[in-house]
This record gives structure tokens, C-alpha cells and sequence, in this order.
């Protein structure tokens, strides 16, 4: 069926069926980074009798025990609000992605297909093989029959017939830079990339890849459901174009296929409840609905088992103080739990690549006697000045940022704009707050006193300041980029989260909302958090509807927490008189756990 339908960018265009965003089923990067929940498999019926399980390219990355509870508790997830943070990313996805399709539609639209989104999955999938059949050079929201024996399902947002080796080729659009750009140099290995319009790979000197193995996974995912096909080309090539928008990166999937098919057997058997899996903490824990959420049992009256915080607790698990890797690399030297971890006093392993592993062990002391913080070193110190300026910004995904706030002698000032971003306001607000910053340095330097301004994590700070005075060069008041470069790297620019990483072992987490409740700094609104800030953003400047006052404020009154949280964590760690509320004073030393077993001081006692 032919038809015209209207595209986001205004334009119509001529094709067989409309899409949207792309494939709802077969995304691994649609999300914006939720893994496992949103590759949650669905059991169906075949020919109303036997049930089959079906996922798709986001089941192969993430972790393998929230895969398992999706599949068999689905019913536990019914009505869990999506995490704001999920959401956002998923949105910011979906809005790329129209970008990506109206635009390249638009330049050559007689050689585009555009599955038509609004049909359903299999109609979709027959849609596109027909295209494929016909020999369409590009079909955008591709969709290919699931595949019952093998429980494959998935899409792509392009394929392209490849016009000198014949198949089709899988190409995602995704949200998260690919590349990374390059001064050409001649460098042995140079990444292969196409111009956007025309399918020309070559070396492209101009950029670095950045490694992304789930969007090889996915391409490799995809290649196998076209081979089924007859569809794949024999170049056994994909490609991705990423938030840049700049160029397709060409990935050669013939290296990928092998790990592709082992990866993939595991974790269609886990979701077939074929292979046994347990909790191990992993950084996805902070935004999964499993981490305080029990399974229940088939009547659905009774935990069928524990959540995972309360099974890892129960279990005194060794990822709950070595998440991620360590804890895989432990388990293999025979260490399970977090008491057997103390109780090490040999050599470390030899495999062992991460931080010195005696503070591994002293963390798992720690975590035993229940200390949140224990000390490095015999004193603790941070940079102290006569003048001082906590510094914390607010930005809304990479659109910009909104909110610079700072605490001088307790007041608090914020600069900002409340138009909604992108908008060229932020260039005034941005300015506004260097001139301010750079007059307060200026002042003290001219009255004899010293100037130091903190932040906590400058990561953010730094990226921001350098992509503020880039973005909005040239305009007033607005420095260099050498400027903020002499600044952030001077001696005046102090970053907390540096000197807590350098000074603590952290057994419960290094973010601000874990330390500064230890030097006594408690929030006002239970919710802070960046993640959650998002959301009250969009209701602050009325993304959606009529701007939200009281949003306004909640986004200023945790701004102004967060700087006067610093204030109160680094006067705790270094203060100007000495007293028993202090770091050094509270804070036990690592001299305190070199036994297994020793009675020990903490904060709590
Ligand atoms: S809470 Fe962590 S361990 Fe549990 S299912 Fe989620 S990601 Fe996996």
C-alpha cells in the first residue's frame, strides 16, 4: 500500500507505510540506557498451546537476574512509574531518532521505505520484507519476524541495500556519542565511517571510536535475523549513527559474532528458565524496581523470595562491597561473602586490577562493623581559603545548563534561566554568574586574602564551563575557553569529590548524598536527586504545560542544599578550629582494621 503521510518536520513524503520512531520491539539503545526491564521477554502462545519466550537485542547486555525476574514477574511490574531518569533518555531517544529520519528522508525520499510505526509488529515485519523483496535501497523502522525456535526479535531504525556487495545493512540510530573527534593524525588504525546521504566506508581520520559493545551486540543480533533470511549482506558489515549525527560508523561484525552467539544462548536460556541465576550488585541496582521489589508467588499472596537488597543483605553477598567485576573476579578466588573477604590475609589475587586491594578488604571490615567512612590518612585535610564559594550547577540532559547556584559567607545567589532550554538566555545566566564568580576571586586577591571555590565532582562543572564558553563565544561577558581553562586548572578550583576519594574509603558509596549525611548535612526534600530533578525541570519551565512555580522552587531549594552540603562537608573534613566534630575526630582510621577482627570504633558508636 502506497500513501502519503506527514512527517515531524512538516514535509510530506511518498512511501509505502508510515513510521515513527523506528522499531518499539528491538532496540537496544532506544531506552537511553534502561537495559533488562525494557527487554523484558514475553512469553506467547504458539498455536494456543505451547509457550515461547521472545527477546530482543536489549536482553544481551545488563543484568541476567533482572532478565530472569522480568520474564517470570512480569505481573510485579505493573504499575512500577518508569524511573524519570529512564524516561528522560528514552524521550531524548525518540526525539533524536525523528530528527535522524526526517532528515535523511527528506534529502532522497523516492529511494526511502518508512515502515509505517502504528501497525502492529507483524504487519511491520511483512512490510519490511516485502520492501526487502522489492529491493528498497533504505527502509527506515525496519522490523523482522520473531523468531519462535530461537526467540529472536528486533528491528532496526535503517536498512540499507548494500549497492556494490548486494543484502541488506543493519544501521541503529542511536543517542550516545560513537565517535570522538581527532586531530588527523597517522595513527596505525584509523575507524571506518560513511557520509550520512551516500554509503561510501572509508578510514576516516578525523575521529577515535568510542567503544560501545552493546551496539555491536545489537548489529550482530540483527545480522543473524537477517541471514535468516537470505537478507544479509555478505560485506558483514553495520553501521550507527549517534548523537553527533555526523556520519555513520561503519563496525565490522565478522569479530563479534562468535561472542555474539555464546551471549546469546545464555540469555535465552535464563529467560527460559534454563540456567539458574542469582543477585550481584551491578551499577543498574541503583534503577531497577527489583532492588526493593520481592518476587511473589504463584497466588500472588507471598514473596516468593526476597528482593535483591534484602537477599544480598541476608546472604552478606561480596558485591555488596565489590560491585560489578570485583565481585566476578572474587567469586572465581573462592570469596562469596563479605566476611570472607575480611577474613583475607594472604597476597592479593594476581588477576586483581583495581584499586589497592588491602582497601578492599579494609571495606568489608568496615561494612562488618557498620562505619560509613573510614579514614586513609592520619589527618584529614581539604584547601581552606579566606574566601570561600561552593559552586553547583544544574543541567538538563546535554540541551544545556539552566542553574549555576553558589554559597558565599551563607547566602545563597543563584544564576539561572527559567526560559526552556536550548535558549540562548542560558549565554546571559552563564555570564552572569562567571562575572560574579571572577569579581569575588578579583576582590579578595586585591584585598591580600586567598580565594578558593568548591565543587563536588567537577566533572560536570568542567564539561559545562568549557561547553558554556564554547557555545556561547563571543557574546558578552561570556570568557574563553582559555579562561575557564586557566581557572579549572589553577590552584583555586577544589573539587570535594577528589578530596573524599583521596582521603576515605567509602563502603556505602562517594556521592554527596552518601558522605555529607556523615558530616551531618541532612536535605529538605526527601527526593533530591539528579535524576529526579529532571523531571521537576520540565514541569519548572513548562515543557509540557504551564510552568510549575513550585517546581521552581524545589529545583532551587536542592541546588542551594547541594552547595551548602559541601560547605558543611568540607568544613567537617578540614575545619578552621579544631573540635570533636570533625573528620579526623570521627572517622576511624584504616590503622583500625587491619585485623579481621578487632573492636572498632565508628561514627554510629
Ligand atoms: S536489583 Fe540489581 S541484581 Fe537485582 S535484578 Fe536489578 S540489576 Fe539485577
Amino acid at each position: 500500500m502506497v500513501r502519503l503521510a506527514r512527517l515531524s518536520g512538516g514535509g510530506t513524503i511518498l512511501h509505502s507505510v508510515y513510521s515513527g520512531s523506528g522499531d518499539h520491539d528491538g532496540r537496544a539503545d532506544d531506552s537511553g540506557g534502561e537495559p533488562a526491564r525494557a527487554a523484558a521477554p514475553r512469553p506467547e502462545s504458539v498455536n494456543g498451546a505451547a509457550r515461547v519466550a521472545y527477546v530482543d537485542a536489549r536482553a544481551l547486555v545488563g543484568c541476567r537476574h533482572r532478565l530472569h525476574l522480568d520474564a517470570t514477574h512480569p505481573e510485579r511490574l505493573s504499575g512500577v512509574s518508569e524511573d524519570a531518569g529512564v524516561k528522560q533518555r528514552r524521550e531524548a531517544a525518540a526525539a533524536h531518532r525523528t530528527k535522524v529520519r526526517d532528515t535523511l528522508v527528506a534529502a532522497d525520499p523516492q529511494h526511502w521505505v518508512v515502515i509505517d510505526p502504528d501497525q502492529p509488529a507483524s504487519a511491520r515485519a511483512e512490510a519490511t520484507l516485502r520492501a526487502c523483496v522489492e529491493g528498497v535501497q533504505r527502509i527506515w523502522g525496519a522490523v523482522l519476524p520473531q523468531e519462535a525456535d530461537t526467540g529472536r526479535r528486533g528491528g532496526c531504525e535503517i536498512l540499507l541495500r548494500d549497492p556494490d556487495r548486494g543484502g541488506y545493512i543493519p544501521i541503529i540510530v542511536v543517542n550516545h556519542k560513537v565517535t570522538d573527534p581527532r586531530q588527523p593524525d597517522p595513527a596505525d588504525f584509523h575507524p571506518t565511517t560513511s557520509d550520512l546521504f551516500h554509503w561510501d566506508p572509508r578510514p576516516d581520520r578525523h575521529v577515535r571510536i568510542r567503544t560501545q559493545p552493546r551496539d555491536q551486540q545489537r548489529l550482530a543480533h540483527l545480522y543473524r535475523m537477517l541471514q535468516r533470511h537470505g537478507l544479509a549482506g555478505p560485506a558483514l558489515v553495520g553501521g550507527a549513527i549517534g548523537y553527533h549525527f555526523d556520519r555513520i560508523l561503519v563496525h565490522d561484525l565478522a569479530p563479534v559474532l562468535d561472542e555474539y552467539d555464546r551471549r546469546y544462548a545464555d540469555r535465552i536460556a535464563v529467560v527460559r528458565g534454563e540456567l539458574p541465576t542469582v543477585p550481584s550488585k551491578v551499577p543498574e541496582c541503583r534503577q531497577c524496581p527489583w532492588w526493593s521489589r520481592a518476587p511473589q508467588s504463584g497466588d500472588g499472596t507471598e514473596p516468593s523470595a526476597p528482593s535483591c537488597e534484602g537477599w544480598l543483605a541476608a546472604h552478606r553477598d561480596i558485591s555488596l562491597v565489590a560491585p560489578g567485576s570485583r565481585a566476578e573476579l572474587l567469586r572465581r578466588h573462592g570469596v562469596q561473602t563479605i566476611d570472607d573477604l575480611a577474613e583475607w590475609t594472604g597476597e592479593e589475587p594476581e588477576d586483581w586490577q583495581y584499586e589497592p586491594f588491602g582497601e578492599t578488604v579494609v571495606t568489608a571490615r568496615a561494612w562488618i562493623s557498620g562505619a560509613p567512612l573510614v579514614r586513609r590518612v592520619e589527618q584529614v585535610r581539604v584547601q581552606r581559603a579566606d574566601v570561600e564559594v561552593d559552586v553547583d550547577l544544574e543541567s538538563y540532559q546535554e540541551h544545556g545548563a539552566y542553574l549555576w547556584g553558589t554559597l558565599l559567607d551563607g547566602v545563597y545567589r543563584p544564576f539561572l534561566t527559567w526560559d526552556p532550554l536550548p535558549t540562548s538566555d542560558e549565554a546571559r545566566s552563564f555570564a552572569e554568574f562567571w562575572t560574579w564568580l571572577m569579581r569575588i576571586r578579583a576582590e579578595a586577591t586585591a584585598a591580600g586574602r586567598t580565594f578558593a571555590a568548591y565543587c563536588y565532582s567537577r566533572t560536570a562543572e568542567d564539561k559545562w564551563l568549557y561547553e558554556s564558553a564554547r557555545r556561547f563565544a563571543g557574546m558578552p561577558d561570556v570568557p574563553t575557553e582559555a579562561e575557564v581553562r586557566a581557572f579549572v586548572d589553577g590552584p583555586e578550583w577544589v573539587d570535594m569529590f577528589q578530596a573524599v576519594s583521596e582521603q576515605f574509603i567509602c563502603p556505602n558509596g562517594k556521592g554527596l548524598k552518601k558522605i555529607a549525611p556523615v558530616a551531618g548535612f541532612g536535605w529538605r526534600d526527601p527526593e533530591a536527586g539528579g535524576e529526579a530533578s529532571m523531571s521537576w525541570y520540565r514541569l519548572a519551565v513548562g515543557y509540557d504545560a504551564a510552568p510549575d512555580m513550585s517546581q521552581r522552587t524545589r529545583l532551587l531549594e536542592y541546588n542551594e542544599d547541594d552547595v551548602r552540603a559541601t560547605q558543611v562537608l568540607r568544613e567537617w573534613m578540614s575545619p578552621l578550629v579544631p573540635g570533636p566534630h570533625s573528620a579526623d575526630a570521627e572517622v576511624p582510621a584504616m590503622t583500625e582494621f587491619r585485623e579481621p577482627n578487632p573492636v572498632r570504633r565508628n561514627i554510629c558508636t
